[in-house]
């Protein structure tokens, strides 16, 4: 039997090594024979609560790019709860393998899985998982979160998020061009699903002229129609010039490729992860002058809206109120990496971490 004690050297790329680097609480391997469920949940820090995040089923190349996955996004929701004011902690869970392996039989085993943590990590909706999945799972556990308003849910969290994306647009606006109206400002939105296609819905009644793109043509055709909004080429939207480019699609969309080619003034939107290498491309859109909303902070009207759900405590004016304070909290940022002159994104990991320190008094290393 491996004994590791406290003190004992961890190596580089072992299991240990990863979860002391990110100073994780807890990483737990789930696997049932019979449903063929693998699934690994990574509970990164429950000192202001429960660790709350999404489950994501993705068929992962390699065991190692799902460990990492887990414990980078977990570590991720310890700093959008903090930065949210939410008293939860930071959690997420990956199945390995093809969504089509999905079932009743497999999404309750998974229940079950989470029900055995006895509440330390809540589960919700991510990327392959539906609505439907929930309920499954909500057989089983009391610990997830994210229902449909049917089953006594708080349903889809889209519309809140896309209010804090706007809030925290209209705050980086603020920062660069000294005032937060958006009338008259050129905004690129970068995918107009569920979010985009809301976050439109307040950029148009604020006059702003706006840029829409994506992959589904008949999606793109509608929304311009409804909206007045020109549709451009995907490729295309790195390269025109705008106030603001809102990616509210994939992650990583601000990399090696596209970093240069941004011709704008603020990057605001809905996506997670959208800067490929936190560090690296934070510092260039900083040194280029352009003002970041990093997405952790504004997207979280999401986890606002399904955090009040868990809590049994669902009331829309005050998620959307709390999901308001996202401009305030966005301002701090920017003005704390403006005298800083550090990366915004970097602003806003070190605001959420000091609320965990306070409020467990403690220094944290991750
Ligand atoms: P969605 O699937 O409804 O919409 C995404 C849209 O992006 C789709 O219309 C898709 O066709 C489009 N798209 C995909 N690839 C594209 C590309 N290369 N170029 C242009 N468009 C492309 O998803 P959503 O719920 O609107 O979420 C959007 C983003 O916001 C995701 O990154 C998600 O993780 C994040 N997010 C969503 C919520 C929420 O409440 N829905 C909360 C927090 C974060």
């Amino acid at each position: 039997m491996l004994e590791i004690n406290a003190t004992e050297t961890v190596q580089e790329g072992s299991i240990f090594g990863q979860i002391s680097t990110m100073d994780h609480e807890q990483l737990v391997v789930c696997h049932d024979q019979a449903t063929g469920l693998k699934a690994l949940i990574g509970i990164h820090n429950t000192i202001l609560g429960p660790a709350l995040g999404g489950t994501r089923m993705w068929p992962y190349a390699t065991e190692a790019e799902a460990i990492t996955d887990v414990l980078r996004l977990s570590r991720g929701m310890s700093f959008k709860n903090s930065l949210a004011g939410l008293n939860l902690g930071g959690g997420k869970a990956v199945i390995i393998g093809d969504p089509k392996l999905k079932n009743e039989a497999f999404l309750r085993r998974f229940g079950r899985f989470v029900e055995s943590l006895g509440g330390r990590y809540v589960t919700a909706e991510d990327v392959n998982m539906k609505t439907s999945d929930m309920e499954y799972i909500a057989m089983e556990t009391r610990h997830v979160t994210g229902l449909p308003q049917i089953k006594g849910g708080a349903g889809d969290p889209s519309p809140v998020t896309a209010f804090g994306v706007y809030m925290g647009m209209k705050a980086a606006a603020k920062k660069a061009f000294g005032s937060d109206s958006l009338n008259g400002k050129k905004i690129g939105v970068q995918g107009v699903g569920q979010v985009g296609k809301y976050l439109i819905d307040y950029l148009v009644k604020e006059g702003a002229e706006i840029l829409i793109t994506d992959i589904f043509e008949e999606k793109l055709k509608e929304i311009a129609k409804t909206t007045g909004a020109t549709v451009v080429d995907p490729n295309m939207i790195y390269d025109l010039p705008m106030d603001i480019y809102a990616p509210c699609a994939l992650g990583a969309t601000i990399n090696d490729q596209t970093v240069d080619r941004l011709k704008c003034a603020v990057v605001a939107g809905g996506a997670n992860n959208q800067l490929k290498d936190e560090a690296k491309h934070g510092k260039i859109l900083m040194e280029k002058g352009i003002v970041y909303a990093p997405d952790f902070l504004i997207n979280a009207g999401g986890v606002i809206n399904v955090g009040a759900e868990y809590y049994g405590d669902y009331h829309k004016e005050t998620v959307f109120s709390q999901t308001e304070k996202i401009y305030d909290t966005c301002l701090t940022i920017l003005e704390k990496s403006e005298k800083e002159t550090i990366p915004a994104q970097q602003a806003a990991i070190e605001v959420a971490k000091a609320r965990i320190e306070a409020i467990g008094r403690v220094k944290l290393s991750f």
